[in-house]
């Protein structure tokens, strides 16, 4: 069989870039320019890239970005009142507190306190609950929201198909079967988990396979199916002595499923980029208020 087809998230990312741009630039002739408020606290270095990147897309799409930069000492109530500060702010149009936060701060209670129109991040109860209800028109979660948009971008037929999503986290894993499963996707959506029996067979019975879990080359090319589609959301650093920096980064699905999936997207340059193209979508979209 041919190699897979892949689902180039940069080329995907690019286009959906150039109509946040489009949007971003009319929102600012109309004198409201849509505004990024970024938090971080404490020093990770993953989480400082994560957020040159965003603050650099703002630059790159004509979005203005605040970057709010606190130590990891800082207190619950001081957090929130950051947060509090940037709610009230009418100038600010999306609100993102950079994950993980240091673990004597509830992270939850953020997300909770963030205004739901300016969740650009699509955590919040009230988005996620809209999501529940079967209503995506509002700030969706922005990995499973770029997969899906990238599964439209490359025609991945989904209606009636069976698909299976490896994990069931609050920001990736669950958001993505309940888009899947919603109308207009229509897909039948298996959601698979640590507990889960039989992951290989589930796996071997989808059409569609999205990989969420954090477990470098976990999907084995003898668990798809032949023609299906995967997509690879992890992000996982592996050992490399090969390399000058001594790591490289791996996806959870093995780079042998290319010779069985119909399409199957890289590690990196697949959905990393759809991540960082949708949250500018969705702060462009609450400065629009159509939240
Ligand atoms: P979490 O650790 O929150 O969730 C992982 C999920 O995988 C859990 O539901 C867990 O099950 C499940 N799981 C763990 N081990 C197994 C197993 N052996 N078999 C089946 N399921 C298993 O991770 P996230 O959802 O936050 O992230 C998942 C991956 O995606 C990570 O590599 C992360 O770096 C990456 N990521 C990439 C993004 C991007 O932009 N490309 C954005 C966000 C995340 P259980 O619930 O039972 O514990």
């Amino acid at each position: 069989m041919a190699e897979a087809q892949r689902l180039d998230g940069r080329a995907c990312a690019a286009a959906l870039d150039a109509k946040t741009a489009e949007r971003a630039s009319a929102l600012t002739a109309s004198g409201v320019q849509p505004h990024l408020a970024v938090v971080i606290v404490g020093d990770d270095p993953a989480s400082h890239v994560y957020v040159r990147s965003k603050v650099k897309a703002c630059e790159r799409l004509g979005l203005k970005s605040t970057h709010v930069e606190r130590p990891a000492s800082i207190s619950q109530e001081d957090l929130e009142a950051i947060v509090d500060e940037l709610n009230a702010d009418a100038s600010v149009h999306g609100i993102l507190v950079q994950s993980p936060l240091p673990p004597h701060l509830d992270e939850g209670a953020i997300t909770d306190r963030i205004h739901p129109a300016k969740d650009v991040d699509g955590f919040h109860p009230v988005n996620l609950g809209r999501l529940v209800q079967g209503r995506t028109d509002g700030l969706l979660p922005c990995t499973p929201s770029g997969v899906m948009e990238m599964l439209r971008w490359a025609n991945v037929p989904l209606e009636g198909k069976r698909a299976v999503v490896l994990g069931r986290s609050r920001i990736v894993g669950m958001p993505m079967a309940l888009l899947l499963a919603a109308r207009g996707a229509d897909a039948t959506v298996t959601v698979v988990h640590s507990r889960s029996e039989d992951v290989a067979e589930r796996c071997r019975e989808a059409d569609v396979i999205v990989a969420a879990v954090g477990r470098p080359d976990m999907v084995q090319a003898e668990w798809v199916k032949p023609g299906a589609a995967v997509v690879d959301v992890g992000i996982n650093r592996v050992d490399d002595d090969t390399r000058e920096r001594g790591w490289r980064l791996a996806g959870d699905v093995h780079p042998d499923v290319a010779s069985v999936a119909r399409w199957l997207s890289p590690v990196p340059g697949g959905v990393g980029p759809m991540t960082i193209a949708t949250l500018m979508a969705n702060t462009v979209r609450a400065a629009e208020g159509l939240n």
